[in-house]
């Protein structure tokens, strides 16, 4: 009941007209999910968040550069309706796994946004986490795109959401950074009624801290981060963050593995990586990839040298896992480049990363 509040607000005020849902299988029979008008209408939040907005790094534009080269490399982008048949279910499962009060205070600050059409700072958040008037509904949209992928993913037809907000920093009691609802984790829940044994890997270049939280007391599901490794993230843990991203930190059940990556390493450490978690991840009926691509050496968010085409790889190594695979998008940052390197770089990432999921090398 407690989220019929932001979407009941969400979808009185702002449901916009020709956001439609379809599926389909594209390209090698992967089939792709986007956050139609609300992926793309969650604002440039600098424009009115003063001095925090030098933090927001998830802009529009990230979404705008995969859309058009999907479109011009890989076939048609499709869109997933706001309220769907799973809005019901997701609702449940979000207020099973998200604190009631950071719930109610992300509903809060998100009618106060529109109220006073400005961004405004999340209270209840993880350093300075803006939203602004359609960030809720975005989330929510978001995390829906994630079940409608697990629901249509089999071993031979992927599904990737394609969305912002990214959410694996999203702990059980705060948002973080631009993550503020975690799909990954409502995900992985709603596959629990389709498998047995769910596998989480998440190659983004930062721990998936969030991802952590929200799963460490269900053992039917096991996550791998395999992120950069940075001494400010370990030490002693704040109880609305709890997963450290150091290796040893396995969770209260064990169900956790976090891989390190020094400064500096590249695609063969990142493989490296990739195998350790597969591993650690067998028999797991179902696998889940929180896809972020800022362990790019362009990416000004990590000390990460990955190439555009090192992502193939990554690609290829997740498909011969041999189980159905479902893929949504998190990180990726390097729109603050210049010219030609901007977000052409993301887009890269992620085309080079379909090739090797649909298996081409
Ligand atoms: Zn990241």
């Amino acid at each position: 009941m407690l989220f019929a509040g932001i979407l009941g607000w969400a979808g009185d005020v702002y449901l916009g007209p020709g956001v439609s849902f379809f599926t389909s299988s594209v390209g090698g029979g992967l089939g792709w999910f986007i956050l139609g008008g609300e992926s793309v209408r969650v604002q440039d939040l600098p424009e009115d968040g003063g001095k925090d907005a030098k933090f927001v790094v998830d802009r529009v534009s990230r979404v705008k550069s995969i859309i058009e080269a999907i479109e011009s490399k890989k076939g048609e982008v499709k869109y997933l309706q706001k309220r769907d048949a799973l809005s019901e279910k997701r609702d449940t499962i979000i207020n099973k796994i998200h604190d009631e009060t950071y719930l109610n205070s992300l509903t809060k600050t998100t009618e106060n946004c529109a109220t006073t059409n400005k961004p405004q700072r999340l209270r209840q958040s993880y350093s300075r986490t803006l939203v602004d008037k359609y960030s809720s509904s975005a989330a929510l949209s978001a995390a829906s795109a994630w079940m409608h992928c697990v629901s249509t993913s089999t071993k031979t037809s992927p599904s990737f959401a394609i969305v912002r907000p990214p959410s694996h920093h999203a702990t059980k009691q705060r948002g973080m950074g631009g993550c503020l609802i975690n799909s990954v984790a409502t995900a992985a829940f709603y596959a629990m009624e389709k498998y047995e044994n769910i596998g989480i890997i998440d190659f983004d270049a930062h721990h998936g801290n969030g991802i952590a939280n929200c799963v460490e007391d269900e053992r039917r599901i096991r996550f791998v981060s395999i992120h950069e490794y940075t001494k400010m993230g370990g030490g002693k843990r704040p109880e609305y963050d709890p997963r450290s991203p150091d290796k040893r930190d396995s969770g209260p059940n064990g169900n956790i593995l976090n891989v390190e990556l020094g400064k500096g390493a590249g695609g063969e450490e990142m493989k490296e990586g990739l195998n350790e978690g597969l591993d650690f991840l067998k028999g797991c009926d179902v696998l889940l990839i929180a896809a972020g691509f800022d362990s790019h050496a362009l990416d000004v968010t990590s000390n990460l040298l990955l190439k555009s085409s090192d992502y193939k790889m990554v690609g290829n190594i997740l498909r011969d896992f041999g189980k159905p695979l479902v893929i949504g998008l998190e990180g990726g940052y390097t729109q603050f480049l210049e010219g030609e390197n901007s977000n052409s770089v993301l887009s890269d990432c992620l085309l080079y990363f379909v090739d090797g999921i649909e298996g081409r090398n």
